[in-house]
């Protein structure tokens, strides 16, 4: 298989990070961040501030509903949060109960109608809803409401959970109940009526979620670094399976699964998406990647001169490997924040030098040096081929690869915008080739064993410690085979 892709570096306005193919980074995306508040006045300006904390989990489009108990105010808008909302929208957004969302999206459904929240009149007056994860089942389920008469306004597939919700003649309590039991994947849910909030994980509780507290209001992130930013207490993660109903009589604590399954918490949470400062089970991110890179360490040295980070996600790994090892870590590359939008269309040359304006080794750094380059993850081996080659073209002598989590083989069901198999690179060569492949010294991966350990500790309740490995060990926690019909990825 040829790994050589043709990046596209500029399309119109944007230069193309790139998370998919034609892209310059295949790196793994995120697909969605929930923000949600009950009993809070001033619910808006704390959206605004919980999901600009969030941004990281979705770039593309962000949307706050907030209610004031007898309507709906929302906006949604393609672009980044600071983008998307002024001063005279936000004063606009009155109400003290709020769901928020910011989205990435593969390119073919990004547009504004698959915006979140969603937003619809049903026969109880105003639902929103907003989500973050994948419904496996989705495209079967969609079907099956359509052919028996329901017309979706989107193509994204959280609109199933509305139509479900919409068409039953249960409260909406146990109406949304029913839905959840329908449907199968991971994901996260806020469900907004005039007067209610309903907060939901899926019953292996596979995305995160969390609840905090802000004097006497609720409010829920998919990361508690949303919390810190508006100042609230966090409280607990919402547990698999649970349904949480905030309304006039306070927090009711329910389930919409009896049966409690183990917990698998998605594990690149840990390995890459989360922001550092945020905790989950009870474990700061930061502190588990540089138990990663501490691990990675004991389970395959080498000898060099410095160790660095691929910025920024494992900047915190490659701390634990220097520590572990007593090799100085060193900034040998630097993320340019800013790169995401130019509107000065550069020349052919300096477009071919595109990899450069997201990623800079640093030439006084690693010049002459043996670097141990630490990253999160391999997906096609474009993206570690490009760096390895940066550090060399910057003079290093020697480039060798740890990566602090296993081989990943296989696709994601559960909201993670993944490849086919057949592109996932460690799917088809072996460590040996993968090396040769992306132009290293050296590679290497942690173990799985390494990976639990780093995160749940060695007194995890359980041999995979509370987490979901299915993209290294092909061990999914759900149902995933729907006759041909089942969805990967993500459907926000
Ligand atoms: S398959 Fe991988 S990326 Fe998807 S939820 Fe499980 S651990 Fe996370």
């Amino acid at each position: 298989m040829s790994h050589e892709v043709t990046p596209q570096l500029w399309t119109g306005d944007y230069y193309n990070e790139g998370s998919g193919k034609d892209g310059l980074f295949d790196k793994l995306k995120d697909e969605c961040g929930v923000f949600g508040v009950y009993g809070h006045s001033d619910s808006a300006s704390l959206s605004y501030y919980g999901l600009h904390a969030l941004q990281h989990r979705g770039e593309e489009s962000a949307g706050i509903c907030v209610s004031d108990r007898s309507e709906f105010h929302y906006h949604r808008g393609m672009g980044l949060v600071k983008e998307v909302f002024d001063k005279d929208m936000m004063a606009s957004l009155v109400g003290d109960i709020a769901i928020g969302h910011v989205r990435y999206s593969t390119s073919g459904d990004s547009k504004l109608t698959n915006a979140q929240p969603l937003v619809f009149k049903y026969r109880d007056g105003d639902l929103a809803v907003a989500t973050n994860g994948n419904i496996v089942n989705a495209p079967q389920i969609r079907r099956e409401l359509e052919q028996s008469g329901s017309i979706f306004q989107t193509t994204s597939d959280t609109e199933v959970i509305a139509h479900l919700i919409a068409r039953s003649s249960k409260d909406l309590v146990e109406a949304a109940k029913d839905a959840f039991n329908r449907i199968v994947g991971g994901y996260a849910f806020l469900i907004m009526t005039n007067d209610k909030l309903l907060v939901a994980s899926d019953p292996h509780g596979l995305r995160p979620l969390c609840m905090g507290m802000l004097g006497d209001a609720y409010v829920f992130a998919s990361e508690s670094c949303a919390f810190e930013t508006i100042g609230a207490k966090l409280i607990r993660d919402i547990e698999p399976g649970e349904l949480l109903i905030l309304d006039e009589q306070g927090l009711r604590e329910d389930r919409f699964e009896e049966k409690k399954h183990r917990k698998s918490l998605c594990a690149m949470e840990y390995v890459y998406f989360a922001r550092p400062d945020s905790d989950m089970n009870g474990s700061n991110q930061h502190a588990a990647r540089k138990r990663m890179g501490s691990r990675m360490a004991l389970e395959s040295f080498v000898d060099a001169d410095i160790v660095t980070g691929v910025p920024d996600s494992s900047i915190s790994a490659a701390i634990g490997y220097a520590e572990q090892t007593g090799i100085p870590y060193e900034l040998g590359l630097i993320k340019n924040k800013y790169s995401g939008r130019t509107f000065i269309q550069p020349s052919q040359e300096l477009r071919e030098q595109g990899v450069k304006m997201k990623l800079s080794a640093v030439r006084r750094v690693v010049e002459g040096q043996r670097v141990v380059m630490i990253d999160d993850s391999i997906v096609r081996g474009t993206t570690s081929r490009r760096i390895v080659n940066l550090l060399r073209e910057a003079g290093a002598t020697e480039v060798h690869v740890r990566i602090t989590s296993p081989p990943f083989k296989n696709p994601c069901f559960y909201g993670i915008d993944t490849p086919d198999r057949r592109e996932l690179i460690a799917s088809q060569m072996s460590i040996e080739e993968m090396c040769k492949e992306i132009h290293a010294d050296s590679l290497a991966f942690l173990s799985p064993e390494g990976l639990i350990t780093a995160i749940a500790g060695n007194n995890a309740e359980d041999k995979k410690g509370g987490l979901c490995l299915a993209c290294f060990d092909n061990d999914y926690p759900t149902r995933t085979d729907f006759g041909g019909e089942e969805k990967f990825g993500c459907s926000c």
